[in-house]
């Protein structure tokens, strides 16, 4: 299996609620490394060009608004087939379509509000990891 690295981001909902810890505890169970972390407070238009590839759907605004509403804590995970391990962890979009034992199982509140973002390819991986790292913010 390939080492990978993958973009994760904690929301607002989950650092509200002081969730952090316990959300990378669930990472690092899986065997993912956080090789990179920073909490940041996005403004509506880093969270509109993050969220780019949504900008026609219908629930983009809104998303936009929540991802601004609150600090984010931004990291790189790394490990064996990170991309697709995390979203594993993660579970599905929808909390109540999510695996039992997943964060968002356990923690998301809502379809919008949902506790975590993971990257969904290679590409899009490669393209949020730098949008928010430089080169010598990655120390694996
Ligand atoms: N989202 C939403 N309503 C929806 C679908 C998605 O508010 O019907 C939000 C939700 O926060 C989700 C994000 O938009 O995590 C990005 O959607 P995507 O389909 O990429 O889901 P993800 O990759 O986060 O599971
Ligand atoms: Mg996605």
């Amino acid at each position: 299996m390939a080492t990978e690295r993958t973009l994760s981001i904690i929301k607002p909902d989950a650092t509200k609620r002081n969730l952090t810890g316990k959300i990378n505890a669930k990472f690092e169970d899986a065997g993912l490394r956080i090789i990179a972390q920073k909490r940041i407070q996005l403004t509506k238009a880093q969270a509109g060009k993050f969220y780019e590839v949504h900008a026609e759907r219908p629930f983009y605004d809104e998303l936009c608004e929540f991802m601004a509403s609150a600090p984010v804590v931004v990291q790189v995970l790394e490990g064996d087939n990170a991309i697709a391990k995390n979203r594993d962890v993660m579970g599905a979009t929808n909390p109540a379509d999510a695996a039992p034992g997943t964060v968002r199982a356990e923690f998301a509140e809502s379809v919008g509000e949902n506790s975590v973002h993971g990257s969904d390819a290679p590409e899009t991986a490669a393209v949020e990891i730098a949008y928010f790292f430089s080169g010598l913010e990655l120390v694996g």
